[in-house]
């Protein structure tokens, strides 16, 4: 007879969230059941760490049986899915990555996975034997049959603490935990569903169909800014909700979609979900386990929400699909627009990407035919587009030390004098990007960047956009000695701000920047605020640019429309002419008064003020995909980069010129650079940049791997490969 074998059991592979090259190999004790997708904790080093069962792949170098570590536990957590362990492969694969730092946002936090806890209260407790004094009496009957917080009992029944906790100590109530509460309600698919145009009637029928056939297919929903492209593609949401598969909503800017938030409310009764960074770390246990058990009927989120554990997804929406904040730039390097339509592929679901300026990459993808395409020409409420004129300031300069020309201030005035609201929109945040000294020329510089410091008047300091470095504004230059010689060169919004204040004293202004609207309740705030007419002209920076809705604004100033023009990216003039859009976008929403864009700018004759002003995205579109198509720049081809760094000025240097001569070669594939990156130093570090080129076809992932290897890059070097950079 055999004796129990201590070591019985069968290997398994777990997968870590951890930097590591692949899954692990484990025995898993016959007494723990387990299969792939069960969370799992595991010996690792002399710690404990938590981790997935992976698929069943031969471990390319297994480790011999004798040296087997045994899982230790199997958490009692919902597997994770089959569709989002191949999600995690896949990115990973695809952006060159550990699969366990993609697992890491797949498990977003370990804590995660901890059962919510509940929480506890209070309970009658029936013919206990005590004496009933009338506070005790009143508490008694506000508890009834609940069970509740001691501080709830206490705060219903009018007594202090004290009270409830004496009745404990005598045995009147006893714990209890109170009962988990559903975490989201569900949102009810015809709550007040609006009465959509035809037009919008349309493009809602094609997302619907979508939806309902339960496969995979991506669709463009493209239309002018105010159209009402959220009302449609909330009713294909409606229509998942009814196939009873889970929604997601990606947006850009999360933590100012107030308005956003509120309309969700109005149109099915009941909250979404939220998934961002600045969630509590309860919330997002609550949230993630909800999500897991299908209970979180729709969610909302950043572009990290593409990474949690849906059961049943069926539809995924992209709103702003053009917007880069989609692109994740560090850790794991990925383009969440991309990996949503690969996510729907995956899940058998419909993926909506939403945009009045859809990007090159998606209506390249349109024309070809493998995505779908629906448009909504027309504006909500018959409101007319805004007109967009181009303000020569070559022509029409600035008087002397201001930034807005004579024509934008009389603009400005007759709105005023209307009763309207103006809108300054400038993409520079703080008081002046650079600061000089007058007498000796001397830049103040950061220390750890390739970075002007902005001056933060407000605050009295500069900083740098790059690295969070602050210092002091100092009284005299840093470099001569010289007393009150320091000044600031070009505007940011708060100068303009100034500017404003010194020629409309009584409008009532506000500022709108990441400083001065940090979060959501900011964000309401200035909404209502604007809504209300509480507020005459605003100034902002690119937070202005996203989806709000202000009926009652109907002029938009943009004080430095070439200021997104200079450098070498591929994507400037696109990206400028989207951003100025959503801008513009902003004008004249509500009917009546039809909206007015003035551009201020030194090259009206730039392709990209040439479309804003004829409102002709299309042509632009057109004309950026005949410059890119012949040198197979992306759409047209592939692209990745290298960027090769290190606090070592020479090692970096070294390592890119190592990288330069193992450069692959070969037909349809180029090698670009090394040269130094944009940013050639980013907080300390010293970095150099390669660019391989290939043309349409040709899979760049294998070609980096073998680039890599061959290379042989030494330790104190860090080389991030990012897989279709954008901004470059
Ligand atoms: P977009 O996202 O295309 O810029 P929105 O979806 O924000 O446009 O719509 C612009 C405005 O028109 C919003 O105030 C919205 O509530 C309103 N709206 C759009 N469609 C309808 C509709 N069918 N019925 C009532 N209001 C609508
Ligand atoms: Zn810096």
């Amino acid at each position: 007879m055999a004796t129990p074998n201590r070591k019985a059991g069968r290997r398994i592979r777990v997968l870590l969230p951890l930097p590591l090259e692949g899954a692990y190999d484990y025995r898993l004790p016959l007494e723990l059941a387990a299969g792939p997708g069960s969370f799992v904790e595991v010996p690792l080093g002399g710690r404990v760490s938590l981790g997935v069962v992976w698929d069943d792949e031969e471990n390319p170098e297994p480790i011999a049986e004798s040296r087997l570590r045994e899982v230790i536990a199997v958490k009692p957590a919902p597997a994770m899915h089959a569709n989002l362990r191949r999600l995690v492969d896949w990115v990973a694969a695809y952006t060159l990555s550990p699969p366990g730092a993609v697992l890491r946002m797949a498990m977003s936090s370990p804590s995660a996975l901890e059962e919510p806890a509940a929480a506890s209260g209070w309970r009658r407790v029936e013919g206990a034997e005590a004496r009933i004094t009338p506070d005790r009496g009143k508490a008694l009957e506000a508890l009834g049959g609940h069970i509740l917080p001691g501080t709830e009992i206490a705060r219903a029944a009018g007594v202090s603490m004290g009270v409830v906790r004496g009745m404990a100590s005598v045995g009147l109530i006893e714990p209890a935990l109170m009962p988990r509460a559903a975490a989201f309600p569900r949102p009810i698919p015809d709550f007040a569903p609006p009465d959509l145009r035809d037009e919008q009637q349309i493009a809602a029928n094609a997302l619907r169909e979508a939806v309902i056939t339960r496969r995979f297919g991506v669709t463009l929903l493209e239309g002018v800014t105010g159209s009402g492209k959220t009302e449609v593609y909330l009713d294909a949401v409606a229509q998942c909700l009814r196939e009873g598969r889970q929604a997601l909503v990606l947006l850009p800017e999360i933590a100012l979609s107030t308005q956003w938030l509120s309309r969700f409310e109005r149109r099915f009764g009941a909250p979404p979900a939220l998934w961002h960074s600045e969630l509590s770390s309860r919330t997002r246990r609550v949230t993630w386990r909800a999500v897991a058990e299908g209970d979180a009927p729709v969610l909302v989120g950043a572009r990290s929400a593409l990474f949690l554990p849906f059961p049943d997804l069926g539809l995924i929406i992209v709103d702003e699909e053009h917007e880069t904040a989609f692109k994740q730039e560090d850790g794991v390097i990925y383009h969440a627009r991309d990996m949503a339509v690969v996510r729907a592929r995956l899940e058998a679901a419909t993926c909506v990407l939403v945009s009045a300026t859809p990007s090159l990459e998606t209506v390249t993808n349109a024309q070809a035919g493998r995505y779908a395409h629906v448009t909504l020409p027309n504006r909500h409420h018959g409101a007319a587009l805004p007109t967009v004129e181009a303000l020569d300031l070559r022509q029409y300069p600035p008087e002397r030390g201001r930034f807005l020309a004579p024509l934008l201030i009389q603009a400005i005035t007759e709105t005023l004098a209307r009763g309207e609201q103006a809108m300054l929109f400038l993409n520079r945040r703080g008081y002046a990007p650079l600061t000089l000294c007058r007498t000796c020329g001397h830049r103040l510089q950061c220390p750890n960047c390739t970075a002007w410091l902005v001056e933060h008047r407000a605050q009295r300091r500069l900083q740098c956009h790059h690295c969070g470095h602050t210092e002091p504004t100092p009284l005299a230059c840093v470099e001569c000695g010289t007393e009150h010689s320091l000044v600031p060169i070009g505007p940011g919004v708060e100068r303009i701000q100034e500017e404003i204040s010194e020629l409309f004293p009584e409008a009532r202004r506000l500022v709108m920047a990441s400083d001065t609207i940090p979060g959501p309740a900011a964000a309401a705030e200035a909404a209502r605020r604007i809504e209300d007419r509480e507020v005459d002209l605003i100034i902002g920076t690119q937070i202005v640019a996203k989806g709000w809705h202000f009926p009652h604004l109907t002029l938009v100033g943009v004080v430095d429309a070439d200021l997104g023009l200079a450098g070498g990216d591929l994507r400037a003039g696109e990206r400028t002419m989207q951003l100025l859009h959503q801008v513009a976008g902003r004008a004249g929403r509500e009917g009546s008064t039809p909206g007015k864009v003035l551009l201020q700018t030194f090259s009206p004759e730039h392709p990209v003020m040439m479309a804003l002003v004829a409102d002709d995205m299309p042509g632009f579109l057109k004309a950026e995909a005949a410059q890119r198509a012949p040198g197979h720049w992306p759409p047209f081809g592939r692209l990745a980069a290298l960027i090769v760094s290190s606090e070592d000025a020479r090692a970096a240097e070294r390592a890119a010129r190592d990288l330069g001569l193992a450069a692959p070669t070969g037909a349809g594939i180029q090698v670009l650079g090394p040269a130094p990156a944009p940013l050639a130093l980013l907080r300390g570090r010293h970095r150099h940049r390669l660019l391989l080129k290939a043309e349409r076809g040709i899979r760049v992932q294998p070609i980096l791997a073998d680039w890599l290897a061959r290379a042989q890059i030494r330790r104190e070097v860090r080389v991030q490969v990012d897989v279709d950079p954008v901004g470059f």
